[in-house]
């Protein structure tokens, strides 16, 4: 048939390489692919080209692994889709007029080209606007293969190769957020200028992005202390995200509870705390019975959401540094 011709360019697969833009600092902006995830952290260009293998990239925060090309931010994949569009048209275009007779034009929307691309939901992520991001990225050089990469706050795991440096940076990790706390007024007194809710959105996604990120610091932290004191005892996922099942776990070795190195007022607050980290990480912040059920809250119904003062975060990180330093004895 007649128009079999031009079709054939289009049979099969092509690669299309499309370069992705770095920042003023020659660093790529990546992001988890783990959907409970979704952290953003950076990558030399030359360390992703040189260091990381194709086949396994490793999440700096969570550990989660995926191949190379699952590590895009949205944004990125927009700009992709964005791309590779403009070089489809241009490839079609030219054959439209090619064989510009007797085509259909409907055709060009129809089945013809068909763009698939998976984009994974934004859970409980968010960008930063990219000129904070740069005043708190932390920048790590991995010290088992050199490959060199930054994040906003806590990352233990090498993109390049997964070595786990948590034992060293939970230190780090308190000092970033802790950095990134006190920038808070500073920050959104720098957007208040211009926009006043966004500056309050600003203000509050670092609270709860700093909780998120510290509680998961030190349960990976706890889980590689565990580990490494035990010799290699089994512990369930997320055990050492629970004050009672992480007491459990550190008695059955011989160590002390949590209950036994803070206050009971404190253990009070933290389990709270826990909780609030948990609704932000898996029900984007909105209070659920279960949340009052183990917190009795009386300040906040079903169905709110959860406040969170710089205090709080503040606090809980004073709390977390005192039984990650009876867990390091
Ligand atoms: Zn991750
Ligand atoms: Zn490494």
């Amino acid at each position: 048939m007649a128009f079999r011709k031009p079709f054939d360019r289009l049979r099969g697969t092509r690669t299309i390489t499309i370069k992705l833009p770095v920042d003023s600092e020659g660093f790529l902006d990546r992001q988890c692919a783990s959907e409970e995830c979704r952290g953003v952290f950076k990558v030399a260009e030359g360390s992703w080209k040189d260091h990381v293998k194709d086949e396994v990239v490793f999440c700096p925060f969570c550990r989660h692994q995926d191949k190379a090309e699952e590590w895009n931010t949205e944004e990125q994949n927009r700009y992709v889709r964005r791309k590779a569009k403009e070089l489809v048209e241009r490839e079609v275009h030219g054959m439209l007029k090619e064989w510009a007779k007797d085509f259909n034009s409907t055709q060009r929307s129809g089945g013809l080209i068909s763009m698939s691309m998976s984009v994974k939901p934004q859970v409980n992520s968010w960008v930063f606007p990219a000129r904070f991001a740069e005043a708190m990225k932390q920048k790590i050089a991995c010290e088992a293969c050199g490959c060199v990469f930054a994040s906003i706050g806590a990352a233990y795991f090498c993109p390049a190769c997964g070595h786990n440096s948590v034992l060293r940076t939970f230190s780090e990790t308190l000092k970033t957020i802790r950095g990134t706390l006190a920038a808070i007024s500073a920050l959104s007194a720098a957007i208040g200028d211009g926009d006043k809710d966004h500056a309050v959105d600003v203000a509050r996604l670092l609270v709860e992005q700093s909780l998120v990120r510290v509680v998961g610091g030190f349960e990976r932290f706890s889980e590689a202390r565990f580990q490494q004191v035990s010799g290699g005892s089994e512990f369930k996922r997320g055990a050492f995200q629970r004050l009672g099942d992480a007491s459990d776990l550190w008695e059955k070795i011989g160590r002390r509870r949590y209950d036994q190195v803070l206050s009971s007022s404190d253990m009070a607050f933290l389990g709270k705390m826990l909780q609030k980290r948990h609704l932000l990480a898996h029900r984007e912040g909105v209070v659920d019975s279960d949340y009052l059920k183990k917190t009795n809250d009386p300040s906040i119904a079903v169905g709110q959401r959860i406040r969170l003062k710089e205090a709080d975060v503040i606090r809980v990180c004073e709390l977390l540094e005192v039984l990650a330093r009876e867990l390091g004895k």
